[in-house]
């Protein structure tokens, strides 16, 4: 069995849903479970409508969800010909936006959206896409049913973070296969989950990748599919370096690396289930699906020019810890993790010179100001006795990285992607070779962040 996702633009309106569709009828021997994210801004969309719900901007509110409702209406109306299939998959939508409608009400009234309720509102754009997906594949012949994540992926209730909760949404699973293999595909909401509660729960943005792979090693899929609008995993983003080439193999490391440091071709999380099944992942093109796409695995060969890939993280903030004091204050690196542990704020990066005079770490720009204000209270005393002279931050920087098995062993690579940075006078504020060393990530200010992916993927030589 296989797991094919599809993304937002995959089925962004009626001539992507046919195609996306198309594809899963070619495949329909496989016995596909098939993943759909929401039509490509639609989640947005919504948010959006909840925070003018927020602020009293009715018109806004009721224009947003005007504008995603004529787009599910347009894509039924393209896609079926046959009234009574329409009529159908028209009921089904009309259940879920009363359900839209009471719960934007809700949110007008009260004039608050607690982060149970963004969750809710953000939900609907896999659910409306759906129904609408299943009964396109009716049509075709292809028999199928829209499945609700949440009756599926299950998280942990106990766990402060939002953790997957493996042996429930695997028994649940066998629901999946038992469709599957009686011949009817499952066409299953991506991005949603619930608690054991029932309280509906995302897996983050973009996490309709995360959903397939989590019910591909919970089948233990054969393959897990990522059909998006792009040939594969490329060398850079090629929204900033066009030049940019498709890599016809990745190792799950880097692809893990990647996504984490900005690659938005896959959600962060989605390697690692794969990696506990050996599940292959695959990212093809819904648009030209005779493309090989790109092959994601356990081993991979190395690229010649031992980095494959350039990425950028953009909106971080660099917050710094220095004094010379330091070096007398035992645990200072420690206290600093403890203290962001504390606040559940993720640290995407961190360094320590070997004087210990200096501790850097990066952190998301909404969590800067609170990261700045919980370091002063924990370390009050060192500042007020001058072992610590100062806690500031730097907002707007971008992390840049360099991703390749390849980089471990050889020499001068940080070498040459400094001395290309400097000649373009881009100014250095942070460095870090993960310890995977797999990595060489670059701090820069967020205006340079696109010419120093540029000039490193020119550099490296990555278009050839
Ligand atoms: P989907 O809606 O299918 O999930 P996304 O927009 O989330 O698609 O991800 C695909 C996009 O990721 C591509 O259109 C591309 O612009 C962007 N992207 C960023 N970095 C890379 C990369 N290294 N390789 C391929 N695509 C990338
Ligand atoms: N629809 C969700 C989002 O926009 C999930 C996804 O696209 O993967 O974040
Ligand atoms: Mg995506």
């Amino acid at each position: 069995m296989i797991v094919v996702k599809f993304g937002g633009t995959s089925v962004g309106a009626f001539p992507q849903i046919e195609q996306a569709a198309r594809i899963v009828h070619s495949m329909r021997d496989s016995k596909p479970i098939v993943v759909v994210s929401a039509m490509g801004g639609v989640t947005d969309a919504l948010l959006q409508a909840g925070e003018a719900a927020v602020t009293g901007q009715t018109r806004q509110r009721d224009d947003k969800l005007w504008e995603i409702r004529s787009r599910h209406d347009q894509a039924i109306n393209g896609l079926f010909k046959d009234r009574s299939a329409a009529v159908a998959v028209q009921d089904t939508e009309r259940n879920i936006w009363e359900e839209i409608q009471k719960i934007f009400t809700g949110v007008s009234l009260l004039r608050e959206m607690s982060a149970r309720s963004r969750d809710l509102i953000s939900s609907f754009g896999e659910r409306l896409i759906v129904p609408i997906f299943a009964g396109y594949l009716g049509t075709l012949g292809v028999e199928a049913e829209p499945v609700d994540a949440r009756e599926i992926i299950i998280t942990n209730e106990e766990s402060e973070f939002l953790l997957v909760d493996f042996d429930e949404t695997k028994k649940r699973c066998q629901k999946l296969t038992k469709m599957a293999k009686s011949g009817t595909v499952p066409v299953v909401t991506g991005f949603i989950c619930s608690t054991p509660a029932g309280v509906t729960t995302t897996l983050g943005r973009g996490g309709s990748d995360y959903s397939a792979s989590i019910i591909g090693s919970c089948i233990k899929a054969e393959e897990i599919q990522i059909w998006t609008d792009v040939n594969g995993v490329m060398t850079a983003d090629p929204r900033i370096v066009p030049e940019a080439r498709v890599l016809d193999r990745v190792s799950y490391k880097e692809a893990a690396e990647m996504s984490y440091f900005g690659a938005k071709v896959l959600h962060p999380q989605t390697i690692m289930p794969a990696v506990d099944e050996n599940i292959p992942i695959r990212i093809k093109n819904t648009f030209a699906p005779d493309v090989p796409g790109t092959l994601i695995t356990a081993e991979t060969p190395v690229h010649q020019y031992s980095v494959k890939t350039v990425t950028s993280i953009t909106g971080m903030t660099l917050v710094s810890v220095e004094g010379r004091g330091m070096i007398g204050v035992p645990g200072v690196a420690g206290r600093v993790f403890a203290t962001t542990a504390r606040h559940r704020i993720s640290v995407l990066m961190f360094s320590q010179g070997s004087s210990e005079q200096h501790i850097s770490l990066v952190v998301n720009r909404h969590d800067g100001d609170q990261t700045v204000k919980a370091l002063r209270r924990e370390f009050e005393r060192e500042i007020e006795r001058r072992r610590i002279d100062r806690i500031s931050s730097i907002s707007d920087i971008a992390i840049i990285a360099l991703v390749g098995e390849g980089i471990k062993g050889v020499p001068g690579v940080a070498a040459r992607a400094f001395g290309i940075l400097g000649t373009g006078s881009i100014n250095i504020l942070m460095i870090a070779q993960g310890s995977s060393e797999l990595n060489l990530s670059i701090v820069v200010r967020q205006k340079d962040a696109p010419r120093a992916v540029q000039l490193l993927h020119e550099a490296f030589e990555l278009s050839k």
